[in-house]
């Protein structure tokens, strides 16, 4: 089969591999469609202690082909994703306990633990699928795995009520779609960006309000609108960040969604009037199928840039110049 991998630190090949089976209690899937990650580019660095080499890819959508023994949830011919939560969770530790399987010490990462989606067939453990809507194109369903999931479950997560004002800071990869799931979840959105740039973009998607963070009033434009209950922040900027946690209303939630390299300041007096700064662990597979499913049934649609396998290594490379998420499709 044709894949692209990780031979070497940094280095994306296309390369032949044998067609990989199934083992116990695992499935094998013909891979329909696989979304770019950001992280990708670190697991080709091996700065997630991975192994090489690999084939990465954990935004995943494909057809079920073989079944491993003992592996019962899903039949020959079904359509399913794999995300960033690449199944083996214990089920015996606390975080299983609680329901968090993707804190699990012992679950893996697709495209990290073990080969991923660039590629044409893919193998992972049962408890890592979560079904796709039937009907449901896969080149849409597959940045869901990871960047919808991420998205979505960090907001619902945080229970803000519903009609509460939130604003969404960056228009980009995560912030589009977390644009779409606040105006679909029943909030007043506040779309804020560095420019007048993405302002019809932004409403046409839901936002209700549009900010031009360039401005210098831009903080009173946005208290004047109310108690902020909820920013979601998806640059993945220290200066924004450290700027935003002075703009929630008391008892109002920052979740930075974007991973940042540097410490964010956080001023501790500010956190007081209960305020308070999340992040999201994306989600399990169950959290993935309620992504697929919340985004078919409300109609979020990622908007996406698509590729062919060979163009994996071009797609990586243009990754901070793509507009919203890349997608690799291969053929129907
Ligand atoms: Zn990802
Ligand atoms: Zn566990």
């Amino acid at each position: 089969m044709k894949a692209a991998q990780y031979k070497e630190k940094g280095k994306l090949e296309i390369v032949q591999l044998p067609i990989p089976n199934a083992g116990k209690n695992q499935l094998r899937i013909k891979v329909k469609a696989c979304g770019i990650c950001h992280t990708d580019i670190f697991v080709g660095l091996q700065a997630l202690h991975n192994p090489l080499p690999i084939v990465p890819g954990h935004e995943v959508i494909g057809v079920v082909d073989q079944i491993g023994e003992g592996s019962t949830k899903h039949k020959i011919g079904d359509l399913v994703g794999v995300g960033w939560f690449g199944g083996n969770a214990c089920h015996q530790c606390s975080e299983c306990r609680n329901g968090d399987l993707v804190l699990c010490s012992k679950s893996q990462v697709c495209g990290l633990s073990y080969n991923g989606g660039y590629a044409e067939y893919m193998v992972a453990p049962e408890d890592a699928f979560a079904v796709v809507p039937k009907n449901y194109d896969p080149k849409l369903a597959a940045c869901l795995g990871c960047a919808g999931v991420t998205t979505f479950n960090g907001i619902r997560n945080l229970n803000i009520p519903v009609g509460s004002l939130v604003a969404v800071s960056g228009i980009g990869g995560l912030g589009h779609l977390a644009v779409q799931y606040c105006n679909k979840m029943g909030y007043e959105v506040v779309a804020l960006s560095t420019s007048m740039e993405k302002e019809k973009l932004s409403k046409q998607l839901g936002a209700h309000h549009y900010i031009d963070t360039s401005t210098a009033t831009w903080k009173e434009d946005l208290a004047k609108l109310g108690s902020v209950k909820l920013i979601v922040a998806t640059a993945p900027s220290v200066n924004v960040a450290t700027e935003l946690q002075y703009c929630t209303g008391r008892g109002g939630k920052l979740l930075i969604l974007a991973p940042m390299t540097e410490p964010i300041p956080v001023n501790s007096i500010n956190l007081i009037a209960n305020r308070s700064i999340h992040s999201s662990s994306s989600g399990d597979n169950f959290d993935v199928e309620d992504t697929y499913n919340f985004s078919k049934l409300h109609n979020v649609v990622p908007m996406i840039q698509t590729y062919k396998l060979e163009e994996a290594p071009k797609a990586l490379a243009e990754i901070n110049k793509a507009r919203f998420r890349g997608v690799i499709v291969f053929d129907q």
